[in-house]
């Protein structure tokens, strides 16, 4: 799909429903059909399709014989625990497998006897990270994260002049990418206490998360070989939640020159599920407005279209889950409601970027977005805003407080993509619980 058409066919129609039970109403429904890897009890990796509360074995639903044509090819190419192979395929067999499956996991197909045989519940399959992911990067592109972390800093100029003219960014780690339920182990580093004699090592006391939206790379693009920003989506194949931990005092003390290092390589957390452009294809809206007085982005990052339709309308939440809480008989604290539509770069303006200078991308690489925070106090996506940087602590239901986080708190991130008249998609959750360093 390019930036801008609308991309709606029949496995967006709100009155269709599946079969499958607790399809409706819940965050995978007929209209979703995310892409994964999991694990049913005592078997291997393998991809698969999440549909209500089941995931469904595609293949098994291949050497069933009940897939065809371009739908066949993406299944097949999916093999060996990831989906590079299928993501590298690019949009027609991704699209080709969900009117397919669309039409096996609606309400009155006849397929369902075969079908139904070849889904798992889904609470006791094991979720696996759904590439091998071969780089990692991370952007900046939430306008009010990046405006709230400079004025902590740089109070009379929040705003690096370089920001409105491109999508800031840094190349990140991969190897450390975590699954969702993967714990997160309290990292060690070099820090700089305010009036200590010098920098000294050990945990970090004050480590964060950063609510971010993570993009998967589809079809690769070639070295020296730009795509324009026009085709920018022929090469997004879906997206997920992300979780950039970072460790503030390790950031503060060694981000200069060169920016973030070990303050955020320890871990990042994504969720499971790629939610594909198709099945986001409802909730795509115009990119906001930039204020009078922002400067026009160059010519390599514009495209009318992009503009136009370029940008997501997903609602995003965080949650704080502690023992404290727990204790007292509390649920999770939601600790932010923010959207995707407070973004002031898209995902299509990112690759743009990422790739005009000669970089190539490949399928399975992963972007994040950035941490987004909208403009409010209930809107902030990481806790150096919420607290202003520990100085005003959080207190939470039962009476904790909090600065940063303690070995045992549970971040948990969810979104969901809503519009009138359409059925709503979730995501499914990108959580961790933290633990006490090695
Ligand atoms: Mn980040």
């Amino acid at each position: 799909m390019n930036a801008g058409s609308p991309g709606l066919d029949e496995t967006h129609d709100a009155r269709r429903r599946s079969w499958v039970e607790g399809a409706s109403g819940g965050e995978f429904p007929l209209q979703n059909l995310p892409l994964g890897i999991f694990s049913p009890p005592g078997g291997a990796p393998r991809a698969g399709v999440a549909i209500g509360g089941s995931i469904l074995d595609l293949p098994a639903l291949r050497e069933a014989g009940l897939l065809d044509g371009q739908a066949e090819r993406a299944a097949a190419a999916a093999q060996g625990g990831t989906l590079n192979a299928m993501l590298a395929l690019g949009a027609a067999p991704r699209r080709a497998l969900r009117r397919r499956l669309f039409d096996l996991l609606a309400e009155g197909s006849a397929a369902r006897s075969d079908v139904e045989p070849l889904l798992h519940p889904m609470a006791g399959c094991t979720l696996h990270l759904p590439c091998a992911i071969g780089d990692y990067t991370d952007f900046y592109a939430g306008i009010h994260h990046a405006t709230n972390v400079g004025l902590l800093f740089r109070p009379d100029a929040p705003l690096l002049p370089n920001y409105k003219h491109m999508p800031i960014g840094y190349h990140g780690r991969a190897s450390s990418v975590r699954a969702s339920g993967t714990p997160v182990r309290r990292p060690c580093g070099q820090t700089s206490p305010a009036g200590a004699a010098g920098p000294v090592f050990g945990p970090s006391a004050r480590l964060d998360y950063e609510l971010e939206l993570g993009v998967w790379i589809g079809q690769g693009t070639l070295p020296g070989e730009p795509p324009p920003i026009g085709r920018a989506w022929d090469h997004i194949a879906g997206f997920c939640l992300l979780n950039d931990w970072s460790a503030r005092d390790v950031q503060a003390w060694e981000y200069r020159p060169l920016g973030p290092f070990l303050a955020k390589n320890f871990a990042t957390t994504v969720s499971c599920w790629i939610v594909t452009p198709e099945a986001l294809a409802p909730f795509r809206i115009a990119q906001p407005a930039r204020p009078s007085g922002d400067p026009s982005p160059l010519p390599y990052l514009h495209d009318d279209a992009d503009q136009g339709g370029g940008a997501l309308a997903v609602d995003l939440e965080a949650w704080l889950h502690t023992p404290g809480l727990a204790r007292a008989g509390h649920g999770p604290h939601r600790l932010a409601l923010t959207s995707t539509r407070h973004l002031y770069w898209t995902v299509a303006q990112m690759v743009a970027h990422h790739s005009c200078g000669g970089c190539d991308l490949r399928p399975g690489d992963l972007f994040g977005s950035g941490t987004i925070s909208g403009p409010d106090t209930g809107s902030l996506g990481c806790l150096l805003e919420i607290t202003s940087g520990g100085r005003t602590p959080l207190t939470l239901p039962d009476g904790e407080q909090r600065g940063f986080l303690q070995d045992g708190d549970e971040v948990v991130l969810r979104a969901v993509a809503r519009r009138d008249g359409f059925v709503s998609v979730g995501f499914g959750e990108c959580r961790a619980a933290v633990t006490g360093h090695a």
